[in-house]
């Protein structure tokens, strides 16, 4: 059979984009994965102590598209959830991302927003167009805090310095001068309610047009399959075999540990809640001597009830084989790169490159399905 459109990757871009041009168009399309699941980075399961965990790192999805949030409520209700995040150093938790809190902590005592305000405004430098993340982060808060919480976290994260990564890194991070010790600042913060896999099946079943096939290479089958156009979620240095050179990536090891009933019980006078390890969902690691950058219990999201509880530890890793390429690295020499390979890019005509891993650009989930619905509106025009 020939299909009109294979899409390489079963993550949020490629099965977007499936739906959509099977359901709204009639085409038919082959999403192929070379992971044995559906759900790309965002994959979530149950593990072996009947914890819902992500897989891939927390992925905490929020937005403030409604254009999004209408076309994903097609396939799930939402658990809403403030994502809540502290930072351990100097052998205490901290309120993370600064925020009143984190200075009143630091004061060892109540304070105000104008108090917090002045201090920020006889601390930070002034910067007017911060060219990277170290000056993001000073020229918000000051040298103090960002060798607190920035400085040595960016360095175990990416190995580079701030200095040497794009001012949208660290840039992401909010500061709030009032109490709102959210993570994130977008309107709309859920989950979906099934989780994400059961999000994608719902989407999968509602498509029959689309076949999914896993455990299938691109590389591999591409001379099998026929095929009229191919949407391609992969790292777009690899679809080229890396003519024109790597592009950077950052990896990651993840370290999952159970705890059952009875550990929790002992741990409450850590985590102050019944059935949790930890305090709140994520902790964040700064110190360097500490080898993972950050502990995740996505219990405390997901709003599971469950005994045991299972925590994550992150450990950066460098890309090689063998790994996954996690984050795209932005600097000014890997964009340049991504540039010359944009430009080979443009030169097929019957290939589209989308998602986190074929722009090469450090998106959220919701991005990616933003692109996903823009990319299918060009494609019907040019297949109606
Ligand atoms: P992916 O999910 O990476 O899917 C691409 C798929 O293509 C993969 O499954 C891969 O196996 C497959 N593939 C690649 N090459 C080939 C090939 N040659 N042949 C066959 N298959 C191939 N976003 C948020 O919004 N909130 C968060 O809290 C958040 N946390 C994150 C934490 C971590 C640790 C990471 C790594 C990412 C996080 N993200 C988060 C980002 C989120 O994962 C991405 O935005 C989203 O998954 C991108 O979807 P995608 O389909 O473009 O790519
Ligand atoms: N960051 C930091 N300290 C922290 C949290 C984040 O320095 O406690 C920096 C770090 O460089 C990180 C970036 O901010 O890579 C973005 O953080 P986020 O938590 O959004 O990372 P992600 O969830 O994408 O891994």
């Amino acid at each position: 059979m020939k299909y009109d459109f294979l899409i390489v990757g079963a993550g949020f871009s490629g099965l977007v984009l499936g739906e959509r041009l099977s359901n709204e168009l009639g085409k038919t399309c082959l999403v192929i994965d070379r992971r044995n699941h559906i759900g790309g980075n965002a994959y979530d399961e149950h593990d072996a102590a009947g914890v819902l965990v992500h897989r891939y790192g927390p992925h905490y999805f929020r937005t403030n598209s409604r254009k999004v949030i209408d076309y994903l409520s097609r396939f799930t209700e939402w658990h809403h959830v403030d994502y809540k995040v502290l930072s351990f150093t100097e052998g205490r938790y901290w309120s993370f991302p600064v925020n009143l809190r984190t200075f009143e902590q630091m004061l060892g005592r109540a304070s105000t927003t104008g108090e917090f305000e002045a201090y920020l405004a006889g601390k930070r430098e002034k910067i007017d167009a911060p060219q990277n993340s170290e000056e993001v982060i000073v020229s918000q808060v000051g040298w103090e805090l960002y060798e607190k919480f920035f400085k040595n976290y960016t360095l175990k994260q990416w190995r580079r310095h701030p200095r040497e990564l794009d001012a949208s890194v660290c840039g992401r991070i909010p500061l709030r001068t009032n109490r709102d010790d959210r993570y994130l600042s977008e309107g709309f913060q859920a989950l979906p309610k099934e989780g994400y896999t059961a999000l994608f099946r719902k989407m999968i079943a509602a498509s029959p047009r689309m076949t999914v096939r896993l455990g299938a290479c691109f590389q591999e089958i591409k001379k099998a399959v026929e095929y009229g156009f191919l949407i391609f979620t992969g790292p777009i240095d690899e679809y080229f075999d890396y003519c024109l050179g790597r592009l950077p990536y950052r990896s990651l090891r993840f370290e999952p540990e159970t705890h059952g009933a009875e550990e929790l019980k002992k741990r409450e006078s850590v985590s102050g809640k019944k059935g949790f390890w930890q305090p709140e969902m994520q902790v964040n690691y700064p110190d360097p001597d500490v080898p993972y950058t950050r502990t995740v219990e996505i219990k405390h999201a997901t709003g599971q009830e469950c005994d045991n509880t299972t925590v994550v530890r992150e450990y950066p890793e460098e890309y090689g084989p063998g790994r996954e390429a996690y984050y795209p690295v932005p600097t000014q020499e890997s964009a340049a790169l991504y540039r010359e390979y944009e430009q080979l890019a443009s030169k097929e005509n019957d290939v589209l490159f989308t998602g986190r891993l074929g722009t090469y650009r450090y998106y959220n989930m919701d991005q990616v399905v933003a692109m996903a619905l823009t990319q299918f509106e060009k494609l019907r025009m040019r297949f109606p």
